[in-house]
């Protein structure tokens, strides 16, 4: 399942794509480029746009303006079958939400500190090249989402 979402709903964006969903965020501000983009990539659009919600040419899932995003991502994983797990969480490059692949060990970056390259698998964004590790964000982050009932 893959995702749109415009730009009132950026942290919800945000969150979908540390979960490991596949989520677009789209600054844009027009409709129907939104619609477009939708269409030609095949994803849902999540909105807070009250005009987006009655178009019928692809699935929209509007929000009202007060749903928290712990409450947006429970109506998703409860009405579009989403799994939700520790490991799937940071598998995706933030920036460019694509998913990010092992990095093959060999000579250590020069911006990786050698405690970091000895103690963890690292990962490396195909697009941007950012590297990445599951350090102590991963654990945070997975016991913020535990206590939101969302893993
Ligand atoms: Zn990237």
């Amino acid at each position: 399942m893959k995702w749109i979402a415009d730009a009132m709903l950026g942290d919800l964006a945000r969150y979908l794509v540390i979960l490991g969903e596949d989520a677009a965020y789209w600054r844009d501000c027009s409709n129907q480029a939104l619609i477009d983009k939708a269409l030609i990539e095949n994803r849902i659009v999540i909105t807070r746009n009250r005009n987006l919600e009655h178009t019928d040419v692809c699935v929209v899932v509007c929000f009202k303006q007060e749903t928290s995003v712990w409450d947006k991502l429970e109506y998703l994983k409860n009405n579009f079958s989403l799994v939700f797990s520790p490991e799937k969480l940071f598998t995706r490059c933030l920036l460019c939400n694509v998913a990010v692949t092992p990095f093959l060990p060999g000579q250590r970056p020069y911006d990786i500190p050698e405690r970091i390259f000895n103690t963890f698998q690292l990962y490396n964004c195909p697009v941007c090249g950012k590297i990445f590790w599951r350090g102590g964000h991963v654990l945070r982050t997975e016991a913020m989402l535990k206590s939101h009932g969302l893993l």
